[in-house]
């Protein structure tokens, strides 16, 4: 994706001299030495049993102490390692200037959702990976997210916060399917353009995974709702309970007046590893042990649908899906709570901080290991996971090193519950719906640049067309596809007015 950067800012606020000034800015003493500011946090082991949030966030002193540590590059390589382009040097002056609110603007121009995304972006790999610190003088890069999220939380907590300015009303219909990031993203670019849009949530509450899935102790529902609010008093409608493809199909909605759409129905369907006993009882996704958990009170013995843990829970898989699944078991009383994993911790996809944050709250791991049987008491309930070890072979397509067999190291482990979290793919629904929508071989859905479909007026984006992936993206795919959108009704509809 090109970036645009912000010509006028590069003018007004670099001095001409602004090379020379960079390189003696590298080799100052006084700047590089400047340490990375610690996220504060709570207990280990007093949040290990709440859910009470982690990372406490920064204080105005140590954000703007953080923000002067960054070196102001000539060529800001860290807004390329952003997916949406956001203009990290720009907001982070503001901070240093002690201009929070400024900051929380220059964030707003290109992320809806600044209080998300500092929270749980995957900066390592991302911006922060990009910083010219980690990048040429190998040291921690500049805390971007950290202080992406302090500015967000700023200006929310402040009372200030700043509805973006919409074009005038426009009366036409726009159809989204699905409230997490990528639909949320797109209905407020839409809006933004002037258009009339719902958002259709299968679901009973809105946000998709950022509800559903990745939980209280990382991400509080109240900042989701705030994002939300903030989107709906842009004037986006949102219908809850609502499945398109069964409670109405496209069609339906087009004879209602819709005139595009934006399929952003993610990648929720759990995968297994279809192995001998995984059908037991006490054996389950880890969508459906989390979805229970956070929308439905799972974790709660008093309600209807408890879920299922007990003391010795084993979760499968080392994303941030098992990740978020084991740290919850922990939270609900799990003596022992497991991750196996087949590769090392290094390969592991799970975001640096949270296997940290894991480790710090008594999370067990038992890496290079691999599940191969379940067994079960009289009554069908699983209790017995046999695994066998592993070891590290030549890299394989997604580049990690392959995980190959130790013949002979069969080993039992005593379980109560088992979270199968190796992977999801997309819900069918819609594509079964619409024979006429071209899909790969695993289901995503096909688009162009514009991120439209091989149906005219429908576009897709996020998890659905990229498989699991992560927020950014999905929202990045959310402002591409609005600017699609907008592109096909002018051409299609405001054309002929
Ligand atoms: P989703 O967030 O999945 O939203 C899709 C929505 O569409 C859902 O609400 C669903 O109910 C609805 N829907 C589905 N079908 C229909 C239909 N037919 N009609 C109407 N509505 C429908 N990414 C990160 O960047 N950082 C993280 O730390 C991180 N942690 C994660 C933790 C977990 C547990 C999981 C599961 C994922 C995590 N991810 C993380 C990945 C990230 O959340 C997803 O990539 C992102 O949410 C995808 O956004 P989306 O909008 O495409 O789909
Ligand atoms: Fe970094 Fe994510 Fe913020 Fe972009 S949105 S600057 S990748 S934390």
């Amino acid at each position: 994706m090109g970036i645009e950067l912000d010509k006028e800012y590069y003018k007004k606020e670099r001095k001409a001299d602004w090379r020379d000034k960079l390189r003696k800015e590298i080799k100052s003493k006084e700047r590089t030495k400047g340490v990375r500011v610690q996220m504060p946090e709570a207990d280990p082991t007093i949040r290990n049993k709440s859910n009470i949030e982690v990372n406490k966030g920064l204080t105005l002193e140590m954000a703007m102490s953080e923000s002067s540590r960054c070196l102001d590059c000539s060529v800001p390589t860290c807004i390329t390692g952003c997916p949406v382009g956001t203009n990290i040097p720009k907001f982070v002056k503001y901070i240093e200037k002690g201009d929070i609110l400024g900051a929380a603007k220059v964030l707003k121009e290109n992320n809806s959702l600044p209080a998300i995304c500092g929270r749980v972006c995957p900066q390592e790999i991302q911006c922060e990976a990009e910083c010219i610190y980690v990048k040429k003088l190998s040291k921690e890069g500049s805390a971007i997210g950290y202080l992406e999220r302090f500015a967000a939380d700023y200006e929310r907590e402040s009372g200030n916060s700043s509805i973006p300015e919409l074009s005038k009303f426009n009366g036409i219909k726009m159809a989204v399917i699905g409230s997490g990031p990528a639909g949320l993203t797109v209905a407020g670019e839409l809006a933004k353009f002037g258009y009339d849009v719902t958002v259709f949530e299968a679901l009973h509450d809105l946000g998709g995974v950022l509800k559903y899935g990745i939980p209280e102790f990382r991400l509080p529902k109240d900042i989701v709702d705030f994002e939300i609010n903030t989107i709906k008093q842009m004037g986006v409608k949102f219908i809850t309970n609502f499945i398109v493809g069964k409670t109405a199909t496209i069609d339906d909605l087009k004879e209602e007046g819709y005139k595009a759409f934006f399929i952003a129905s993610g990648a929720g369907l759990p995968n297994f590893m279809n192995i001998p006993g995984e059908n037991f009882n006490g054996i389950q996704s880890a969508n459906e042990f989390l979805t229970r958990v956070n929308l439905m009170n799972g974790s709660d013995a008093n309600f209807d649908t408890p879920v299922h843990t007990g003391k010795n829970v084993v979760i499968v898989g080392g994303g941030n899906t098992a990740m978020d699944s084991v740290r919850t078991a922990k939270r609900m009383g799990a003596e022992r709570a497991i991750i196996v994993y087949r590769r090392s911790q290094e390969e592991m996809p799970a975001r640096t901080e949270e296997i940290k944050h894991a480790i710090e709250e008594g999370i067990e791991f038992m890496n290079l290991t691999s599940p191969i049987e379940y067994f079960a008491d009289a009554k069908g309930m699983v209790n017995k996971m046999r695994t066998q070890k592993m070891q590290l072979g030549e890299p394989d397509a997604s580049g990690r090193r392959r995980p190959e067999v130790i013949e002979g190291s069969e080993h039992d482990i005593d379980v109560d519950s088992v979270v199968i979290a190796v992977g999801v793919s997309p819900n069918p629904i819609i594509q079964q719906s619409m024979p006429e929508l071209e899909t790969t071989k695993w289901n995503t859905i096909e688009v162009d640049d514009n991120m439209m479909t091989s149906v005219p007026g429908l576009f897709a984006g996020g998890d659905i067309v990229r498989g699991g992936a992560t927020v950014i993206l999905a929202m990045g795919d959310g402002r591409n596809a609005a600017k699609g959108m907008h592109n096909y009704i002018e051409k299609t509809i405001l054309s002929e007015v």
